[in-house]
């Protein structure tokens, strides 16, 4: 029988044409370059069925800039899975790869801002920000369209440092009306972005955190947000109370496996995680926020807020 709720993590390109101070590519930082073909992609769907229940993700690098990035997302159409797209938003500007995603099936783009124009061009190390701005706004205004446009802010130690309010962010660059989806993640520390100076305290999060998120909620209400990489125990305590008390187990989502492939592994490797993972302690953690405080490294969850109920799902 077919498993349900399968993801498969394809990372079609490693090149990008952005250089972001955490990126852990190995083509931003080792110059190792490499792309999957279409062939692949059709033995990929062919060889596990994919199909309605299964969850795609197009990665990268920058999927955009692959030569062939029209026929892969087309050959998923066929399939109805569910078709989720990871791109930094600088090419989808231009009306060419607008048509690209009308054509095919895609269901959501996640694209990072990583704060105002000065703090996103230097955590990005390229002048994207105002492409970047026009592409979120193109997409969610691409007339009678269905397309899911997520923005994801990655918490780096330069949204304190330069005093970022991801509410002002989006106030004064987006057509925020039309804006379903929100994820706010923490940056987890890596070799890279120790190295490059961006890594953020728990205690600096979590205190930025218990601000904006009042003032998102007051000015968006009807934004889902969802979290990822959060030590929800250094959230103010008015927050984890009202996480406590929204907290809904009946509508949280789990999935059944979860493949990684790329130009080098063909056949998938299976990373699912079952386990729940504590970001400070690991899996041997015996807080209370346990059972829905744990890090997309570990199970490819995220906590959300949908106004109402706080729940967990797949990211
Ligand atoms: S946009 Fe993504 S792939 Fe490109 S440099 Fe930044 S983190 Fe890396
Ligand atoms: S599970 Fe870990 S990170 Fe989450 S609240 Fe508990 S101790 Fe903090």
């Amino acid at each position: 029988m077919k498993a349900q709720n399968r993801v498969f993590y394809l990372n079609v390109i490693l090149a990008c044409n952005n250089k972001c101070l955490f990126c852990l590519s190995p083509s931003t930082y080792n110059g190792i370059e490499g792309l999957m073909c279409v062939e692949d992609v059709n033995n990929i769907i062919k060889s596990y069925n994919i199909d309605y229940g299964d969850r795609v993700i197009i990665n990268g690098g920058e999927p955009m800039l692959h030569p062939n990035i029209e026929e892969i997302l087309i050959a998923f159409k066929e399939t109805s899975a569910e078709l989720v797209m990871y791109s930094n938003g600088v090419f989808l500007k231009y009306d060419k790869n607008i048509e690209i995603l009308k054509k095919s099936s895609v269901n959501r783009i996640t694209i990072p801002l990583h704060g105002d124009i000065n703090t996103h061009n230097f955590i990005t190390y390229s002048n994207s920000f105002n492409s970047t701005i026009e592409s979120i706004n193109k997409l969610l205004n691409i007339k009678d369209s269905t397309l899911n446009v997520e923005l994801k802010f990655i918490l780096n130690d330069y949204y304190i440092k330069n005093n970022i309010s991801i509410n002002k962010l989006i106030k004064n660059n987006i057509d925020y009306s039309k804006l379903k989806n929100l994820v706010i993640a923490g940056l987890v520390e890596n070799s890279i972005s120790r190295k490059n100076g961006v890594t953020i305290s728990w205690n600096k999060m979590g205190k930025y955190l218990s601000e904006e998120i009042l003032l998102i909620k007051n000015n968006m209400p009807n934004l889902l947000i969802k979290f990822e990489d959060i030590a929800f125990c250094k959230m103010s305590e008015f927050y984890q109370r009202d996480i406590k008390e929204r907290y809904n187990p009946t509508l949280n989502k789990s999935f059944g496996e979860f493949y990684v492939f790329d130009y080098k592994h063909k056949r998938g490797r299976n990373i699912s995680y079952k386990e729940d993972f504590c970001i400070l302690k690991g899996s041997d953690c015996y807080c209370d926020y346990f059972k829905f405080c744990s890090s997309i490294m570990k199970n490819y969850c995220v906590l959300c807020d949908d106004g109402k109920n706080i729940y967990r799902d797949m990211e």
